[in-house]
């Protein structure tokens, strides 16, 4: 299998399911990620067809049916996944092999999660999207990863700091030996915002906010949400080296990618995965 590049990612395809990832991360033999597209599930109608989000109205059966179809063209085991509870919060939560399944298999037992963090290879995390931004965070010293969902609720609120402070907590990470990745989300192309949404981020002022807010005339302003994400990964430590971005924009790309603006809600969802390989499995791949 060859992959087509798109943005900085690859684009995959196996048995007409579509997925994306990162060379940095394709690069770690002891991890494995991909981050879902459109293409390739069994949803019709405005979840057509590749809808992986449980809570807009698709049938559940339906949902985990494309869960199934996903985690098998991709190479996910489907009892691994464990998935978040998003509202646009910051809490992060360390998950291990008591939580396999939950919010896809088994019925969720958390509220408010937007962050998940791991080093058990028993798990695969699981994080979902349509515009907001993925961040994809692999540690190679503690075998350890994370994935946190950072709109711009998220994004003001520091949620990659957030996502890193947490990992250097519960497994010791080095800042500068984390590699990040911003995944596919609105682009500033296409992500006009108001004046409310420029005042929510006064707490990032320091990174200078013109920086990501660009004017657009009647108290408006795009908001590049790759370049707010990456200046606050490298606040907190993270080496500019060690940070990819997809350049994908959802609503630029809404036949490929799920896209809340470009579709007026009416739509399914993009998840993505990540998981580490057990010890001494892949090691020398
Ligand atoms: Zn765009």
């Amino acid at each position: 299998m060859r992959p087509v590049p798109i943005g900085s990612m690859h684009y995959w395809e196996k048995d007409s399911v579509g997925w994306l990832t990162f060379p940095a991360l394709e690069a770690l033999p002891f991890v494995r990620h991909a981050f879902s597209t459109r293409l390739g599930g069994f949803s019709t109608g405005e979840f057509s067809s590749m809808n992986l989000n449980f809570g807009r109205g698709d049938p559940r059966e339906t949902v985990e049916e494309n869960f199934r179809r996903f985690c098998a063209a991709a190479g996910f085991s489907m009892e691994s996944l464990t998935a978040s509870a998003q509202d646009h919060h910051t809490t992060v939560r360390r998950v291990g092999a008591a939580e396999r399944g939950v919010g896809v298999t088994r019925p969720r037992d958390r509220e408010s999660v937007d962050g998940l963090i791991t080093d058990d290879p028993s798990v695969t995390l699981v994080t979902y999207y349509a515009d907001c931004t993925p961040l994809f965070f692999v540690d190679p010293a503690h075998r350890a990863v994370g994935l946190g969902h950072s709109g711009w609720r998220g994004t003001a609120a520091g949620m990659g700091a957030c996502m890193v402070r947490r990992m250097e907590e519960e497994f010791g990470s080095r800042p500068e030996e984390i590699i990040a990745a911003i995944g596919p989300s609105i682009g500033a192309c296409c992500y006009e915002v108001d004046e409310t949404v420029y005042e929510g981020f006064a707490p990032l002022e320091t990174l200078g906010l013109s920086n990501f807010f660009f004017r657009a005339g009647d108290g408006k302003y795009r908001l590049d949400l790759w370049e707010a994400n990456r200046r606050i990964l490298l606040a907190a430590g993270v080496l500019p080296e060690h940070i990819s971005t997809a350049r994908l924009c959802t609503r630029c790309n809404d036949s490929l990618l799920w896209s809340h603006r470009a579709t007026g809600g009416k739509r399914g969802g993009l998840a993505a995965f990540l998981a580490v390989t057990p010890r001494g499995e892949d090691d020398g791949a």
